[in-house]
């Protein structure tokens, strides 16, 4: 057996399900195993590497601030935290930002703050109503309000007074409202769920429902926030705007970091000193990661080449699902999205990682493509020739 994996094997408690490959080193959109052996990444590290691998004005920055100074704590202000709090600002339209170190904790942050204006307005609500087929991460909030009993069921129980709708079902959301309801939590396009997306009708009437009630709506954009569904956020695209929302993942290109963010009207209620803190989060190195990687996006137009790319993306998948006898349905948008298929998925991954392409499974039958955003039309074409061997 190879050298790293027996080593992996013997020293980490075995919670994850790994390809049988050791990934050694990354150009552009390719990453290469300790063989030297080539890949065309559509999975990005779980949409997280949005600008593909070696950018070297990121890794510059980074290498920059690494030799000024990593790590500080919150106790003290620094260059690099106001900076990115700026830039999350102006590419959300939120007003205030909480840095975190992950997708789940940010999640679990939202959580937080809408149990804390709830408090703090002695409203007397603490229930959230959140989304069957969700995932919002590991921690035990986050895990608490994920409609996928695998994930619950061996660490119940959990935070108590979640109830879970059916996703793009406006009335199963309405039958769960009680005067106790706080907030209700959902991803506009659901990625573990199986690339599912909400609709406008969907979003725009858990809006209305939320003022309507006083209920708080939280935006999880860990997975499908910057830029990969064809706009900044997701929720952007609805003509609505979230009280709270999360995101992770993409923000840092890599470097550990996520953030949630609120509205003014929330914050003047909702966290204080004391009620919630870190000591890694926000920290220079994962801010200047932030910033660089928002200053990459605006400068480049990363979210008009993620339209028009998507837009191929679509059309290719269209054909596929025309063609291909186990392809059933394409799913998603921009590039996040998926393809139904009949067969298992496991099995459809691990084939496509002999032919040297990256895709990983979403729900119980959906192959998704999360690749880099900077992924070109011949890449398209590359996976789409991979794809068909494969299937
Ligand atoms: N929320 C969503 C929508 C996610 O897709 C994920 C991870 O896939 C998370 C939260 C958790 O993020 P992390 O794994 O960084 O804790």
């Amino acid at each position: 057996m190879n050298k790293y994996i027996e080593a992996t094997q013997n020293g980490l408690v075995h919670t994850y399900n790994q390809f049988p490959i050791v990934l050694e080193k990354g150009e552009g959109v390719y990453l290469y195993d300790t063989e030297g052996k080539k890949y065309l990444d559509f999975a990005a590290g779980y949409a997280v590497s949005s600008l593909g691998y070696g950018n070297q004005e990121l890794n510059d920055a980074l290498k920059a601030q690494i030799d000024q100074l990593f790590h500080t704590s919150n106790l003290y202000y620094h260059t690099t935290c106001g900076k990115a709090a700026e830039d999350l600002k102006r590419v959300t339209g939120m007003d205030r930002i909480f840095f975190t170190n992950s997708g789940g904790e940010a999640v679990e942050g939202t959580l937080k703050a809408a149990r804390k204006y709830a408090y703090k307005r002695k409203t007397g609500r603490y229930e959230f109503i959140a989304m069957k087929e969700s995932f919002h991460g590991r921690s035990f909030g986050a895990v608490s309000v994920t409609g996928h009993d695998a994930y619950r069921e061996p660490f119940e129980p959990l935070v108590p007074g979640v109830s879970f709708a059916e996703y793009n079902n406006l009335e199963s959301v309405k039958a769960l409202v009680t005067d106790k309801t706080c907030a209700i939590i959902l991803e506009p396009l659901q990625g573990e769920g199986g690339i599912n997306v909400a609709s406008e009708e969907f979003m725009k009437g858990i809006r209305k429902l939320c003022d309507e009630e006083g209920i708080l709506m939280i935006c999880d954009e860990v997975q499908c926030g910057m830029g990969r569904t064809g706009s900044m956020f997701a929720w952007q695209s609805y003509g609505i705007k979230p009280d709270i929302m999360s995101m992770a993942k993409a923000i840092g290109s890599g470097i550990p970091v996520g953030a949630f963010a609120m509205t003014e009207e929330v914050a003047q209620y909702s966290l204080e000193p004391g009620d919630h803190g870190t000591t890694y989060g926000g920290n220079p190195l994962a801010c200047t990661a932030v910033s660089k990687t928002v200053e990459i996006f605006e400068r480049e137009n990363l979210v008009s080449h993620v339209q028009e790319i998507g837009a191929y993306l679509s059309e290719q998948l269209d054909i596929l699902v025309q063609e291909s006898d186990c392809v059933t349905a394409r799913k998603g948008k921009g590039l996040m999205q998926g393809i139904q298929v009949t067969k298992p998925t496991g099995e459809i991954a691990n084939a496509a990682l002999q032919e040297g392409l990256l895709v990983i499974g979403a729900g119980a039958d959906v192959i998704r493509f999360v690749p880099p955003l900077i992924i070109e039309k011949e890449h398209v074409d590359e996976m789409i020739e991979k794809l068909k061997k494969v299937l």
